[in-house]
């Protein structure tokens, strides 16, 4: 796909349970730059509350698998080994980029190397919980896991730590409000800085 020099993407990447969603919500109420959510499709059936076209667009892993091999996915995973396919519709991008916002992408590490590779120029921020106990420990905190899914969500998150020193930035989300003062930071510099296309 070509990529419009005009157009920015911001990748959002950590361990699951470590705060994202939360600092997805305040940041997009916050931010000091125009920045829209992506939207991702996913396979995985909506959780009570979830609404479809606002959390993801629910897709069945027929009509996923369809659009998969239409190439309509900018990049696309099964995520923490789920069986679920989770993944950033092209169209999303071009509705974000025709509101002539930023685009945020809250995607897994396979799909935000992926996203790097395309758009070389994409602001990647990595989160990252102050330790591996504290994130177990919010983990069991929230209390929506199985004690096997947990396990699993840990082993993850330590596999992708291994890839935080290929984002850009990486920020501890050691303080919800500090860590969204970061990220608000790291996207004013970006605006004002020697961004080349
Ligand atoms: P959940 O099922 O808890 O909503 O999301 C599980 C994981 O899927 C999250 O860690 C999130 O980063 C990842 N994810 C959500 N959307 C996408 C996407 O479009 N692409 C990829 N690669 N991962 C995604």
């Amino acid at each position: 796909m070509s990529t419009p020099s005009s157009l920015r993407v911001v990748v959002l990447s950590g361990p699951s349970g470590a705060g994202k969603t939360t600092i997805v919500g305040e940041l997009l109420a916050k931010s000091p730059v125009p920045l829209s959510l992506s939207i991702s499709a996913t396979t995985r059936p909506p959780r009570p509350g979830e609404q479809d076209g606002d959390h993801y667009h629910f897709l069945s892993p027929e009509e996923f698998q369809r659009r998969r091999e239409a190439g309509e996915f900018l990049e696309c995973a099964e995520v923490h080994k789920s069986g679920y396919w989770y993944g950033t519709l092209q169209s999303e991008i071009q509705r974000i980029h025709e509101l002539g916002s930023w685009a945020l992408l809250e995607i897994d590490v396979e799909g935000a190397l992926r996203v790097m590779e395309l758009y070389p120029q994409a602001i990647s921020i990595f989160l990252q919980t102050p330790s591996m106990a504290e994130y177990e420990q919010r983990l069991r905190s929230r209390g929506s896991e199985s004690e096997e899914v947990l396990q699993r969500r840990l082993r993850t998150a330590e596999n992708e730590l291994k890839f935080a020193a290929s984002y850009r930035y990486c920020v501890v989300n050691d303080q919800l409000e500090r860590a969204v003062r970061e990220i608000c930071e790291i996207l004013s510099r970006e605006d004002t800085g020697s961004h080349v296309g």
